[in-house]
């Protein structure tokens, strides 16, 4: 019997490669992870601190249910990126021991309403408004590590209406995933069912209702949303 005074909200989860689900805490995602995509933002990928805003656990879109075209956008972008699961948290990680935090990975979209985001960057605004919007992160099935291991490099890919969109290499990253976790777990405690989102390559661009976005990271499985 709890005290609740209205229905506490459900929590949200990611279907798991070969049963289950795993339960989300929070959605963290790092910005600019990899040079190319930083220059064609317009921003110099000299390695600096990584930097990194959220998106609310129940932005996820999970199995292949469609993604609904946001409001109050013209200029909805994909970025397609690598997810990390985290099984266990903790404050200070140390690099060293990062990875034994990690439960599982997952090929999922940072949705950006472009425009909303730009907008605030120009103003000095928060991004919040710009990624952390309803259904704004498509995700596929959660891999095991314990089954496919920690990739460290591989093709990074997104396909919209079969033609390829963005196609890169998990081993160009500015921060790979031990250092990713390390600094994040600086800023804040992590916690087990927390995801981080490790940043999308070069080749993001606008879509539109209709279209099939399908994205793969080689080694670890695949995500695939139509815009509805
Ligand atoms: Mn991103």
């Amino acid at each position: 019997m709890s005290d609740f005074v209205i229905a506490p909200p459900v929590t949200a989860a990611v279907p798991v490669l070969g049963g289950g689900a795993f339960p989300v805490r929070r959605i963290f995602c790092v910005g600019r992870n990899y040079a190319a995509h930083t220059r064609e933002m317009g921003g110099d990928p000299t390695r600096e601190a990584p930097f990194f805003f959220m998106k609310p656990a129940d932005a996820l879109v999970v199995a292949g249910a469609p993604m609904p075209y946001p409001p109050m956008t013209q200029d909805l972008h994909h970025e397609m990126e690598l997810v990390v699961a985290l099984g266990t948290g903790g404050a200070d990680i140390a690099e060293a021991d990062a990875l034994s935090h990690v439960w599982g990975y997952a090929a999922g979209l940072d949705m950006t309403r472009r425009d909303l985001q730009g907008q605030a960057k120009k103003e000095g605004k928060p991004w919040d408004m710009g990624k952390g919007f309803d259904h704004g992160a498509p995700i596929g099935e959660l891999a095991p590590a314990a089954r496919i291991g920690h990739p460290e490099k591989g093709t990074i890919e997104l396909k919209v209406n079969g033609a390829v969109r963005q196609s890169s290499d998990l081993s160009k990253m500015i921060w790979s995933v031990p250092e990713t976790i390390a600094y994040l777990s600086r800023l804040v405690r992590l916690a087990p069912g927390d995801l981080i989102f490790t940043g999308t390559p070069e080749g993001v661009a606008a879509t539109v209702r209709g279209d099939l976005l399908e994205g793969r990271v080689e080694g670890v499985g695949s995500v695939s949303v139509r815009i509805g």
